[in-house]
């Protein structure tokens, strides 16, 4: 199987706050991986790191064989590595994050926020397609298509926002907790449209949860991360059924 992200030793601080310590990690093309973590862990971190927000102090990160991003006090110079992508040519690698909260532009229409989704795309023909698409898949989209983003309730929000990374085309999609604050009808409604994304239009996904019992079940692998640290690394099933797991996560 081939790995199509890989997390090398990574290192990201705040000042004097160690968020990510020595972080390793990889994702195979074609899988659901999961990472799982409670509050302030540094879930978010991690994927801000993987599309260039937040620099490294320490490791590296390697999308398709080609390294995306380096620490500095790592760079080499004169050799190739030791590049540190913008976030835009990141993007444009294809790889796109769906962000904590949803970050919709709320005074958008939804089909406006598809477009920016697309920012990357210069063929207007592959646009058109792709929107149509979307809006086949996520068929309330079509139906509140020139409706401002406000006024769609989270659920909706949360899939224009799945929709919008897929307008660049990614092969690996980054979901920062997409069931927050969504009731579990509608959470269940999201991870079936992720399955999908995954088995029908072969995308990567890489899932970052509070909700430990959906991330390991809709995932074929997960990561546990506690204070920086990833703490434990297995099949999603393994997981489901380790104790640490189990009274830690999944309130049992
Ligand atoms: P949550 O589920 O609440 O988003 P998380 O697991 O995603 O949590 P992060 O948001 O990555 O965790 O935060 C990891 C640590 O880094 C926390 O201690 C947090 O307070 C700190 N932190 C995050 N962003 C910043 C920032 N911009 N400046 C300073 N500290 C930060």
């Amino acid at each position: 199987m081939k790995e199509l992200l890989t997390i090398d030793d990574i290192c990201v601080s705040y000042g004097n706050i160690k968020a990510l310590q020595h972080v390793s990690m990889h994702v195979n093309e074609g899988d659901i991986v999961c990472l799982i973590g409670a509050n302030g862990s540094g879930k978010s971190t991690l994927l801000k790191a993987i599309v260039g927000q937040e620099p490294l102090v320490g490791g590296c990160i390697t999308f398709d064989g080609e390294e995306i991003c380096r620490a500095k006090a790592e760079f080499v110079k004169g050799e190739k590595r030791g590049r540190h992508l913008t976030t835009d040519l990141i993007a444009a690698k294809g790889i796109a994050l769906v962000p904590e909260g949803r970050r919709v532009f709320a005074d958008m229409t939804v089909e406006e926020n598809l477009d920016m989704g697309a920012f990357l795309v210069r063929d207007e023909n592959i646009i058109a397609e792709r929107k149509e698409a979307m809006y086949d898949f996520f068929p309330i989209l079509g139906a509140r298509r020139r409706q401002k983003t406000r006024s769609l309730s989270g659920g909706e929000q949360q899939m224009m926002a799945i929709a919008r990374a897929l307008m660049s085309g990614p092969r690996l999609i980054l979901l920062d907790e997409p069931g927050l604050g969504l009731a579990p009808l509608v959470i269940a409604d999201i991870f079936e449209k992720i399955d999908m994304i995954n088995k029908q239009d072969k995308v990567t996904v890489f899932l970052v949860e509070q909700n430990a019992r959906m991330a390991l079940k809709a995932s074929t692998e997960g990561y546990v991360m506690e204070n920086g640290k990833i703490v434990l690394h297995d099949v999603s099933s393994a997981l489901l059924e380790n104790e640490q797991v189990r009274a830690a996560y999944l309130g049992e």
